[in-house]
């Protein structure tokens, strides 16, 4: 039963969405079942395998059209599947990020000629896609950035360092923001993609060890002297990176939305199945006011939420989502998350704080969402700039 009474909005009730929701939770049932996932999460990584057996079940680049490889839907299906995997449990294997923010780019700025090289390998899995902005020196402040490309002749040559990028150690093709002139701020940056097997120079540090999203392989990225043809530079000329960026972080941050109510409504659905068992003091733990006060309280909030996102990603599909609100739900959206997780955590008592508990990983994993996607703080500074 699902923790939320409240209706989806109607065009994620459409016949074809709902059968399309069927065939992806039977997917992550037969692939991603909780024996398989609790292996990740000792492993760091997801094995690479699942990337080919998610492109030949035709999960990867959803919202890509058929013409390069894709499944020709759009972002209802990216939500179907970014739900279904947190609703499972299935933290760390990032197909959202490789859906629904590197193939983006690609389809968006790419030439035709870089999408029929990208996205076709992208879809089938063969490519795992990652995008590296964050640097030891500067993650809010993108401007920052100090890896470098230089243009020799008709190659760039790629020098600098990269941390916390998710899906690093498997990335086959690696969007970087470098400054292509040092000399100016945000009209310096590109964006160019490094395939990685390709590239003399490329080196992937460690595996970074997370307080959660264990089964996820976020890491440095080392860049020394790598060398790529210009051809590689995504948009037709250098310095678009940022504005790039500024247009393709409102999807982004949605997802981190999308996500967000998923795990609310399967951290309810836990808590609320656990408190009905469990017994203290001659009674259920659902009998104390208490309990029923804070999933009360619990559910509306995560209720309003719903019917936030689901209006977000109705004026997503249509093209009329500015980026302030995006921020709102990015940030709003995580902190509650967290707020909620942890009143989840605690009526588990001892066995919340217990890591073969799935309330205890959510906790852990939710903590990353008020942080990655832009810090929360950075949301509110996009807000404010609107007042
Ligand atoms: C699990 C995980 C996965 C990630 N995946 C990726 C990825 O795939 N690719 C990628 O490029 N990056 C990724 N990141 C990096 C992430 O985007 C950055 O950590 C984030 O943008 C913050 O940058 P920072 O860590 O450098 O923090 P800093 O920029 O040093 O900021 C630290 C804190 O200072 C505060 N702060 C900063 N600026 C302001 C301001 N203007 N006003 C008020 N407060 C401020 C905020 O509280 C912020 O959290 C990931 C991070 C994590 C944890």
């Amino acid at each position: 039963m699902a923790a939320l009474n409240i209706e989806r909005a109607e065009f994620l009730k459409q016949e074809d969405i709902l059968i399309f929701e069927d065939s992806v939770a039977k997917f992550l049932d037969e692939h991603a079942p909780e024996s398989r996932v609790a292996k990740w999460r000792e492993a760091g990584i997801v094995e690479r395998s699942k990337w080919r057996e998610a492109g030949a079940a035709g999960l990867l680049c959803l919202s890509i059209p058929e013409a390069y490889g894709g499944a020709g839907g759009d972002f209802r299906h990216e939500v179907v599947l970014m739900e279904q995997t947190a609703r499972k449990g299935v933290s760390g294997f990032l197909t959202s990020l490789h859906n629904a923010i590197v193939a983006p780019y690609i389809l968006h700025y790419g030439s035709e000629d870089q999408k029929k090289r990208w996205l076709p390998k992208m879809a089938s899995g063969e490519f795992v896609g990652a995008i590296a902005m964050s640097e030891p020196g500067a993650g809010s402040d993108l401007q920052g950035i100090r890896t470098a490309a230089k243009l020799d002749g008709n190659q760039y040559v790629i020098n600098g360092q990269k941390i916390f990028i998710s899906n690093g150690q498997l990335a086959d093709l690696v969007i970087v923001v470098v400054k292509t002139d040092p000399s100016q701020g945000a009209k310096g940056v590109s964006l160019i993609v490094v395939e990685t097997n390709e590239a003399e120079g490329f080196h992937r540090g460690r595996n970074l060890d997370k307080i959660g999203m264990d089964a996820q392989d976020t890491s440095e990225l080392f860049f020394d002297n790598v060398r790529v043809p210009t051809s590689n530079l995504l948009g037709r000329q250098e310095g678009m990176g940022f504005v790039q960026l500024m247009q393709q972080l409102p999807q982004e941050r949605l997802t981190i939305g999308v996500t967000g109510v998923a795990i609310m409504e399967r951290a309810l659905e836990l808590t609320i199945a656990y408190v009905k068992e469990r017994e203290a003091f001659g009674r259920r733990l659902i009998d104390f006011q208490n309990t029923q006060f804070r999933l009360a309280e619990c559910k509306t909030e995560a209720t309003v939420a719903r019917v936030f996102i689901d209006r977000l990603i109705g004026l997503h599909l249509e093209g009329k989502l500015d980026a302030a609100t995006t921020s709102m739900a990015k940030y709003w959206v995580s902190d509650l998350e967290n707020r909620i997780v942890d009143t989840c955590l605690q009526l588990f008592g001892g066995y919340g704080y217990m890591n073969e508990y799935p309330i205890a990983r959510m906790f852990r994993d939710s903590r990353a969402q008020r942080i990655y996607g832009g810090a929360n703080e950075i949301m509110k500074v996009l807000i404010a700039r609107t007042l």
